[in-house]
């Protein structure tokens, strides 16, 4: 009994040992077989780089542009949510029905065929599953035995990497279609001009069985036998039940049209640029709406048919779609196709002449900084800062006018000084702030001019600009990818001042009414700007509301100027083309004023709030607290004689026998603009001959020439400098001197001359109550 036991722990024990060992070799097998998997992925990794032929899609994802991929291959990217349920069926029924019952390799099928071929003698079933055609198709290799092997480990390896979706993704991106194209993808697009999942039925069934013979059923040439083909396949789809019989009966009825088309080449400066930009993507999914882009390329072009013979060739439009800051429409030029006239040029980049379209920023900068408002009056009168005389377009001077009526005008003179109190370092670094490259590149050489378009700018550029004045003032770059939600920005001028920039663009006259004014009510409301480079090589036309942004350029991309040509009557009749197809019948509603817009009374004389004397009384918008605030002095209280012939000072008032009367109140240079333009107006009595007291205040501004400035005057000529001032009123008389020494008494209003001697030169200039000015300038004396 006890042997017995002894025997049966003996054997337990021994039992529980060969267990134990047997456990540990299959341990060891487990372990060598998962280190030798490891070694195999580091060794012989799955060859995952595919190369795709980059494609461009429009907003509703219609491929609008491709491109060969380094191969010169059409291999466009298949995206899964394009493999519909249809085409998945179709293709697994036909290549691979236990696709989601295997692991890679149906090993059943395997045994299968090696026992056929062993039979036969020949290959006759290729028991390859949609992984194993996958792992062909990444390594095109020989069809041996030994191959065939490598094919099942790599399609192990698919299958641990990736899901069936993208196994299934893969193959259909990587099956040929014949010649150079590859994919499902390309030969729905480059076959049937659409995606993979507007495919019918029919169409799909004849694009699967092309693969199994690409170079002998080539669409469009074996339509024919295709279709043959095509239904011996539908009907055992029928068989099998795999569709609704209706819809296979009708898809066997279907007939075959497709032949070869071109790939898609439109928006060809955009999607270039696309392409540029995103190198790395696939698939660039962007805004553009294509239907858009087709019909704006479409006006354009006949637009320019229609300039041609003025020796005007081209154009750029770019369009953006305010509601999602995107690009939606993109003309590059007026014909891509058109080499002679460089079509192939991108006008939405290139850097050109903004001629005015600055000026609205400068004007909203100034609403922000206190220094206009609306209906303030800015004199627009000859002026020189420093040895610059700006002049306006029509060479004409128009007194005082409001700052409204200067940017509708686009007045030069009235932007310069705008400018210039603005500073034009806080000008160019606002701008810098948008992405105006190149002004910021030439920053240290520009100058007041840069406000009538002395620098370089895009169409883009500016473009963006008024974007961000139909944004309420908030600057954000543009979305360019469908992915993008750009949002944030910076307010590049406060809500305020972009609600009074608009108000006032959008009064500018528009090229399209009256004409249409039956139209009118379904015209969409449009706040806009024109721009005339010098030498008029560009014309410029921006316009927005709450819908949209569009720019549009015109001119030659050669440079060549033409004396036509201008902002109003050149490249605004397109843009307003251009917006009315845009914005037909446009839902948009116009801007409601921000809360920080205030409205207040004031004097129309001045634009500033009214004094008791002011008489006509109107309105205008304004900051609080911001906006300039000083009580309007358009007229000014003087003690004069009873017959009006001497006026008095407080200093020399007599005692009784005068009166206090209101004169007009002008600036010194508009003193000296309506005298020399012999414009009729209230002048103050010459002042008591007998006063002793020194006055102050008002002294004569020297306007010529420019203080602390080099003048440059040639040794063999007789170069004389011009003297001129702007006196106060009350002044008839001027006196001028030279170092001191007297030269020549005169009307402030007088040009004098005087021959300079080389060396620093002092400038005087006293009116007839002593107020004096003193300049100095530094002549030098060149040989030409
Ligand atoms: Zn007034
Ligand atoms: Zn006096």
């Amino acid at each position: 009994m006890s042997s017995l036991i002894k025997f049966n722990t003996h054997t337990l024990i021994k039992c529980c040992k060969s267990i134990f060992k047997l456990k540990n070799i299959l341990l060891l097998l487990f372990a060598v077989l998962v280190v030798i998997s490891i070694l195999l992925n580091i060794f012989f990794p799955l060859p995952k780089h595919i190369n795709y032929s980059q494609i461009v899609l429009s907003a509703d994802s219609t491929v609008i542009h491709s491109y060969l991929n380094k191969d010169d291959k059409w291999r466009m990217k298949t995206e899964l949510h394009e493999i519909t349920p249809l085409l998945r069926k179709a293709i697994i029924h036909k290549e691979d029905r236990f696709f989601y019952y295997h692991s890679g390799v149906n090993y059943f099928a395997v045994i299968r065929a090696l026992f056929n071929n062993i039979i036969s003698g020949k290959r006759t079933s290729g028991a390859s599953t949609i992984t194993m055609q996958v792992a062909r198709l990444l390594e095109p290799k020989k069809r041996t035995y030994f191959n065939k092997i490598i094919e099942m480990y790599r399609a192990v390896q698919l299958e641990n990497e990736y899901t069936k979706d993208e196994i299934l993704q893969l193959y259909l991106n990587l099956v040929p279609y014949g010649g150079n194209i590859e994919g499902v993808k390309a030969a729905s697009i480059l076959y049937f001009e659409k995606s993979p999942n507007h495919l019918s039925l029919a169409e799909l069934t004849a694009l699967s069985i092309i693969p199994n013979r690409p170079n002998s059923l080539v669409l469009g040439k074996d339509n024919a036998e295709i279709v043959k083909q095509r239904n011996k396949w539908l009907k055992r789809f029928m068989k099998a039940k795999l569709f609704p019989k209706q819809q296979i009966e009708d898809a066997i009825n279907e007939p075959l049209t497709a032949f070869r088309h071109e790939a898609p080449k439109d928006a060809p400066q955009y999607c270039y640029r696309m392409k540029k930009r995103f190198s790395r993507l696939p698939i660039i999914h962007t805004h553009l709406d294509n239907r858009k882009q087709q019909k704006i390329q479409k006006i354009v072009k006949n637009y320019i048919d229609r300039l041609y013979g003025k020796n005007i060739k081209n154009a750029a439009v770019l369009v953006i779609d305010n509601q999602t800051n995107s690009v939606i429409s993109y003309i590059g030029s007026a014909d891509f196709y058109n080499t002679e006239d460089a079509g192939q040029v991108d006008g939405v980049e290139a850097i050109r002449s903004p001629g005015s379209t600055l000026k609205p920023l400068a004007y909203g900068m100034a609403f922000d900084k206190g220094i206009i408002t609306p209906q303030l009056k800015i004199t627009d009168v000859p002026i020189n800062f420093s040895g610059y005389e700006p002049s306006n377009y029509d060479e004409k001077f128009h007194g005082y006018v409001t700052a409204e009526y200067a940017l509708i005008n686009s007045l030069n003179i009235v932007a310069v000084k705008i400018l210039h109190q603005l500073g034009i370092q806080n000008f160019i670094s606002s701008l810098k702030k948008m992405n105006f490259t190149r002004i910021g590149k030439d920053e240290k050489k520009l100058g007041l001019s840069a406000i009538l378009g002395g620098c370089g700018v895009s169409l883009e550029q500016l473009t963006t600009m008024y974007h961000s004045f139909a944004k309420g003032g908030k600057f954000t770059a543009l979305n360019w990818l469908k992915r993008d939600s750009i949002s944030g920005g910076f307010n590049v001028i406060s809500a305020a001042s972009a609600y009074m920039l608009t108000e006032i663009l959008s009064k500018v006259k528009r090229p399209d009414l009256p004409t249409e004014w039956q139209n009118s009510a379904d015209l969409p409301k449009v706040a806009w700007k024109t721009g005339t480079s010098y030498g008029r090589k560009d014309a410029w036309s921006i316009g927005y509301n709450k819908n949209y942004t569009i720019g549009v350029w015109v001119g030659n991309f050669s440079s060549e100027g033409v004396q036509e040509m201008s902002g109003a009557t050149t490249a605004s009749p397109l843009l307003f083309e251009i917006f009315n197809t845009v914005d037909y019948r446009s839902e948009a509603e116009w801007y409601d004023a921000p809360d920080d817009v205030k409205f207040r009374l004031i004097c129309s004389e001045t634009g500033l709030p009214p004094a008791d004397f002011c008489q006509n009384i109107t309105s205008d918008a304004y900051i609080p607290l911001i906006s300039n605030s000083q009580i309007c002095e358009h007229l000014k209280n003087v003690f004069i004689s009873a017959d009006s012939t001497v006026s008095y000072c407080k200093g020399c008032m007599p005692q009784q026998g005068y009166i206090k009367a209101l004169y007009p109140n002008y600036l010194p240079e508009m003193i000296t603009y309506y005298k020399v333009n012999q414009i009729q107006f209230d002048t103050i009595p010459p002042h008591n001959p007998n006063c002793e007291v020194l006055f102050s205040g008002n002294k004569p501004f020297i306007s010529s020439p420019a203080n602390n400035v080099d003048y440059y005057v040639d040794k063999t000529d007789t170069t004389e400098i011009l003297l001129s001032c702007n006196a106060a009123n009350d002044v008839s008389q001027v006196f001028w001197y030279i170092n001191d020494r007297f030269l020549q008494a005169g009307k402030p209003e007088d040009n004098i001359f005087f021959k300079p001697q080389s060396g620093r030169i002092k400038i005087s200039c006293t009116d007839d109550k002593g107020r004096n000015t003193n300049i100095l300038i530094n002549v030098k004396m060149i040989d030409f």
